[in-house]
C-alpha cells in the first residue's frame, strides 16, 4: 500500500515546511474522543489581507477543527463536567438545551459518550446538517418558530428531577471555558494581539476570550461581528430576519459580557457568505458562514482602525463547512438567495440599489 512516510515520492507543488509527515499523535495512544477538544489551530492567513490592500497580519481560530465541528465544543464538555462534578447528572439523567445547533450537536456528542438521551431544541432556520448531526448522535431535535429557551424551559421543568438542562446562555461556564482555554490558547501562540473579532451568539467566546486578551494586551480592540438584521450591538438598526446562523438577535443573554467589546461592525448575509467563500477558497480553511462575517468585519475593522505592518488581528472561525453542504457552500443556494449570479449566457438577478 502506498505509504506516505516511507515514501520517496516527490510533491514539488506542496512546501516543505508545510508538511508533518509525522502525526502529532502518533506518539500516544488516545482514550477519548474529548482529549481533542480546544487547542485548535491558528492560523496565519496568506493571501487575504493583501487581497484587501491590508498590510497587517490576519491569523485564524480554527473552532471547526474540534471534533464536534465547532467552538461549542469546549462548553458543552466543560458544562457537562461542571455538571458531573456538581453531582447533578445520575443514571436516568437526560439533557435539554436550546441551541442554534453547534452547542446542541456539543451536548449530544457528550450526552451520546455518557449513555444519557438529549434533547435539542433549535429553530428553524438552522441548517437540517446541524440537525442530521445531532439526530445521529442519538438526540431528539424539536425545531421551533417561538423562543427555543422557552420550549427547552418547559421540557425541563416537565420533569425538574431528571432532566438537565446546561443552559448556554446562562451558565458562566461558557465564558469561563472560553477564558481558561480559548483566550489562553490565542495568547500562547502570539504574545502579543492588537485586535480580536468574532460574532456573538450566546456571547461566551467574546465575553471569555475577549477578557482573558484584554487582560495581557489591554489596547487590543474587541471587535464584535454584527449580522444586518440583529441588534444585539446595533441597537438603533433595523431589525429583520437574516440567514447566517449562529449568531446575532434581538436580546442580549445572560453570560455575554459587553463591557469587553469595544466596538462592532454589521455585515449583510451576502458579505458573509461571499467571504465565508472566500476563506475556504483561498486559504483552504473549511469554515461556516459566521466565519464570512468575522472575517468581513476584522477587514472592515482593520482599515477603520488603521492597523498596519506588525500589527496582529486574530479572528474566529467557530464552526465549518459540514454544517452547511446544502447552503452556501453550493452555487446553486448562493443563486437562489441572489447573493451570486447565475453563469453567464443564462441569466442573471436585477439588484436594486
Ligand atoms: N458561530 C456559530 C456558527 C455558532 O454556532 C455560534 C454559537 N451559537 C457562534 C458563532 C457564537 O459563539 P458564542 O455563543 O460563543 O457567542
Amino acid at each position: 500500500m502506498f505509504n506516505l512516510i516511507n515514501s520517496k515520492q516527490k510533491l514539488p507543488s506542496l512546501r516543505k515546511d508545510s508538511l508533518h509527515w509525522k502525526s502529532p499523535y502518533a506518539q500516544k495512544l488516545n482514550n477519548s474522543i474529548l482529549d481533542f477538544v480546544g487547542n485548535t489551530p491558528l492560523i496565519k492567513l496568506n493571501k487575504i489581507p493583501k487581497d484587501h490592500g491590508l498590510s497587517c497580519e490576519i491569523y485564524a481560530k480554527c473552532e471547526y477543527m474540534n471534533p464536534g465541528g465547532s467552538s461549542k465544543d469546549r462548553i458543552a464538555l466543560a458544562m457537562a463536567r461542571d455538571a458531573e462534578s456538581g453531582k447533578y447528572i445520575h443514571e436516568d439523567t437526560q439533557f435539554v438545551e436550546p441551541t442554534s445547533g453547534n452547542t446542541g450537536i456539543g451536548v449530544a456528542f457528550n450526552a451520546a459518550l455518557l449513555d444519557k438521551k438529549s434533547f435539542i431544541v433549535t429553530g428553524e432556520k438552522n441548517s437540517s446538517e446541524k440537525v442530521n448531526t445531532m439526530q445521529i448522535l442519538g438526540a431528539e431535535v424539536i425545531v421551533t418558530r417561538k423562543s427555543s429557551t422557552e420550549i427547552a424551559r418547559q421540557i425541563k421543568d416537565a420533569n425538574p428531577d431528571k432532566v438537565v438542562m446546561l443552559d448556554q446562555f446562562e451558565n458562566n461556564i461558557n465564558p469561563k471555558i472560553h477564558y481558561d482555554t480559548t483566550g489562553v490558547e490565542i495568547l500562547e501562540a502570539l504574545g502579543k494581539v492588537d485586535m480580536f473579532v468574532c460574532g456573538a451568539g450566546s456571547g461566551g467566546t467574546v465575553s471569555g476570550a475577549g477578557h482573558r486578551i484584554k487582560e495581557k494586551c489591554p489596547k487590543c480592540t474587541i471587535i464584535v461581528a454584527e449580522p444586518e438584521g440583529s441588534t444585539m450591538f446595533n441597537v438603533n438598526g433595523r431589525k429583520h430576519p437574516f440567514l447566517v446562523e449562529g449568531i446575532g438577535g434581538s436580546t442580549v443573554p445572560i453570560v455575554l459580557d459587553k463591557s469587553v467589546v469595544d466596538d462592532f461592525e454589521v455585515i449583510t448575509d451576502e458579505e458573509s457568505f461571499l467571504m465565508a467563500r472566500e476563506v475556504i477558497k483561498k486559504e483552504g480553511l473549511l469554515c461556516g458562514g459566521s466565519s464570512g462575517t468575522a472575517m468581513a468585519a476584522a477587514i472592515k475593522a482593520a482599515r477603520k482602525y488603521n492597523l498596519g505592518p506588525g500589527h496582529r488581528i486574530v479572528v474566529v472561525l467557530p464552526d465549518g463547512i459540514r454544517n452547511y453542504m446544502t447552503k452556501f457552500v453550493t452555487n446553486q443556494w448562493m443563486e437562489a438567495h441572489l447573493f451570486m449570479d447565475p453563469p453567464e449566457h443564462s441569466m442573471r438577478w436585477w439588484k436594486h440599489p
